[in-house]
């Protein structure tokens, strides 16, 4: 069993939890004192812990044992996702979580066919959520949404690298992989410097317009392709994902 606990929360030996973690410990985890757990502390470490009460809305837990741990990718991915519709956004936060990504900036194209949303409260609590039960010790922030143009234009002074996923035109993504070049390494050495942020772009449903492409591709980023068939934005968006920390992360 495993819990987050913001890092304020975890002070002195035995901590009391109340609330929504007590109610999921007790009625989903269903646990019982005695019972071990993992507590994560969102930074980096968890806690060898024991749960030693359990009443109906507090759970007492003893802190045994903090241990330095690590699940998170070396690569610092952000994925700029054109927002979706409905539960299509949900599943690509909660899989981009899954999979490592650093951060999820949700981003207004020309083509979004959601112009605005009040989502972020609720996309964050997936993200927490998707750590939580995939073993990492970060949680990715989610971004308020953003303009993509515009943010592009605002940002064009950090020369982005990565990739924007094209559907009508990109290079193959092992192309893309050794056209990064990151300063300060070998210019024909396909090593990433994994300090620097790494983007991915996916469109909405509708996809990018060219010129939004072209844009990307004026601040740093390779436009690249996932092969012939077309996919939903939600299969482009985990695929690139998984592709990306493949290539450059911690599944290779
Ligand atoms: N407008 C297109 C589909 C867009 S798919 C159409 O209906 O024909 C949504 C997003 O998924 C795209 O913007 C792109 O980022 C990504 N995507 C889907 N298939 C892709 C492919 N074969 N190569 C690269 N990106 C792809």
């Amino acid at each position: 069993m495993r819990i987050i606990l913001p890092k304020e929360q975890i002070k002195g030996q035995r901590i009391t939890i109340s609330g929504e973690k007590a109610r999921y410990l007790i009625s989903v985890l269903r646990c019982n004192a005695g019972d071990e757990l993992q507590v994560f502390d969102g930074e980096g470490s968890f806690y060898k812990s024991r749960i030693s009460g359990v009443d109906n809305k507090e759970v007492k837990i003893d802190l045994l044992e903090k241990i330095p741990f690590d699940t998170e990718s070396p690569l610092n991915l952000i994925l700029m996702q054109g927002i979706l519709k409905g539960e299509k956004m949900d599943l690509v936060i909660q899989k981009a979580t899954e999979l490592g990504v650093k951060e999820i900036i949700p981003a207004i194209t020309g083509r979004s066919q959601v112009r605005e949303t009040r989502k972020s409260a609720r996309w964050r609590k997936i993200a927490e959520e998707a750590s939580r039960q995939s073993g990492r010790t970060g949680i990715p922030k989610v971004h308020e949404p953003v303009d993509f143009s515009s943010w592009l234009i605002a940002n064009s002074s950090l020369k982005l690298k990565g990739f924007i996923f094209w559907e009508e035109g990109g290079v193959t993504i092992q192309d893309a992989r050794c056209r990064i070049q990151d300063k300060n390494l070998h210019p024909e050495s396909c090593i990433v410097n994994h300090a620097s942020p790494f983007f991915i772009a996916i469109g909405p449903e509708g996809g990018f317009t060219k010129e939004e492409v072209k844009l990307a591709e004026s601040m740093g980023l390779i436009a690249t392709s996932l092969g012939k068939r077309i996919l939903r934005a939600e299969t482009a968006a985990i695929s690139a994902a998984a592709l990306v920390q493949f290539l450059m992360g911690d599944m290779g």
